[in-house]
């Protein structure tokens, strides 16, 4: 029976957590929580720091669990790890261990590397909202050796550099001294050295391991090409810093039906003339398994290019999923064939179409009639580069032409 489990509350834990319980979750908000990731948060890092520091001391822990907090008072305040040093002490940070216990990066850990994925989808999980998996290949600290390479002692500081990675050596150079600066050949730059007996068997001394991760990426309705959605701390691990989060950027696929501007869906319908004059139905598949029927009321009249909004079937709103924009409809319009109808068919339409607009006067001017050809586009935009009305190609040599003309 613990006294007061406001410290188990701030670690998300259940009083009888066992120590490694204790550091996993303290691991996991300290990651959420450090001020260089959450700036925000406030005190929180410094709170959830302090309850594990009493929890992860079992003494400390005895205490608190059977006096609470008020027990802890004589421990004296200041004797504690301040938020930054414990938390390089869980993450391996350097400077924790090695000689003299001076803290070599006072200012606090380092962030790692964002890692930013692009995510392809298809314009119908983004209607419809999933979740995708997405594997991912990144570094991790090496459980075995908890990021220190080697057993509890075995990691010791580069006697070489002091811990620097880097030795200055002096060379002579006639009467001048030269001061250079090399990478410490005793430890490679690391700062540190692990006897190869004594190197951890997981990581074989390197403190991280790869691993597989897979991530669940949450594709909410709504979501717009170009989205990011974060996984905070999923980056790279490494020893003494905070691990980077991968950004997962949503691509919106090209579809072949929609076209989509913000939150509302663009379509294309080919209705034919009879329809469009007359009434009727039509249907578009929508992103989901509907299949909506459009209603034209006789007598409405589409025309070639009208655009028309069915609203409320566009795409969900981000977070508002229930309010959807509009969809909208371009129509074209399927004419009958040439010579679709004999003439008592025309006749009916003579009857039914509005009359003719009467012809303009002609009255005093020469009237001549002509009839139309039909024109191949391709013949049409060829003549059109060349100038002229005519088929040059047939004739072979343009000068002639003119020379003719003289
Ligand atoms: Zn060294
Ligand atoms: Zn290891």
């Amino acid at each position: 029976m613990v006294k007061d489990t406001k410290y188990y509350d701030l670690l998300e834990v259940a009083p009888g957590a066992s120590e490694s319980e204790l550091k996993k979750a303290y691991r996991k908000l300290a990651l959420k929580y450090h001020p260089d990731k959450n700036p925000d948060a406030g005190d929180k890092f410094k709170d959830i720091s302090h309850a594990y520091e009493v929890l992860s001391d079992p003494q400390k822990r005895e205490v608190y669990d059977r006096y609470g907090e008020e027990g802890l008072q004589g421990e004296g305040a200041g004797g504690g790890m301040s938020p930054e040093d414990l938390f390089s002490h869980l993450f391996g940070g350097g400077g924790f261990f090695g000689g003299g216990g001076g803290r070599s990066r006072p200012s606090g850990p380092r962030k790692g590397k964002d890692m930013a994925h692009a995510l392809k989808v298809s314009l119908e999980d983004l209607y419809k909202g999933k979740v995708s998996k997405l594997a991912l290949q990144k570094q991790v600290i090496c459980q075995k050796c908890d990021g220190k390479g080697g057993k509890e002692g075995a990691v010791r500081q580069c006697t070489t550099c002091a811990g620097r990675g880097v030795k200055i050596i002096m060379r002579q150079i006639g009467p001048m001294i030269q001061q250079m600066q090399q990478t410490c050949p005793d430890c490679q730059g690391e700062g540190e050295v692990i006897n190869a007996k004594d190197r951890c068997k997981g990581c074989n001394g390197k403190k991280v391991i790869a691993e597989r991760k897979i991530l669940e990426v949450y594709i909410d309705k709504g979501m717009q090409d170009g989205q990011k959605i974060t996984f905070t701390g999923e980056g790279d691990q490494a020893p003494g810093i905070i691990p980077g989060d991968v950004i997962i950027v949503i691509e919106e696929k090209e579809h072949p039906r929609f076209k989509r501007k913000g939150d509302d869906l663009y379509y294309e319908a080919k209705i034919d003339l009879l329809t469009a004059l007359a009434g009727g139905q039509f249907v578009i598949n929508h992103l989901d398994d509907r299949a909506l029927l459009v209603n034209i009321l006789p007598g409405e009249v589409i025309k070639p290019g009208d655009v028309k909004a069915v609203s409320g079937e566009g795409m969900p709103g981000y977070k508002r999923p229930f309010d959807k924009g509009n969809l909208y409809v371009k129509f074209d319009i399927n004419f009958p064939p040439p010579n679709w109808a004999d003439q008592s068919k025309l006749a009916l339409l003579e009857n039914a179409l509005p009359t003719r607009q009467p012809l303009p006067p002609v009255k005093g001017k020469e009237v001549e009639e002509v009839v139309l050809s039909t024109v191949d586009p391709m013949q049409q935009s060829r003549a059109h580069m060349n100038g002229s009305g005519e088929d040059e190609e047939e004739e072979g040599h343009g000068p002639s032409v003119q020379c003719a003309q003289q």
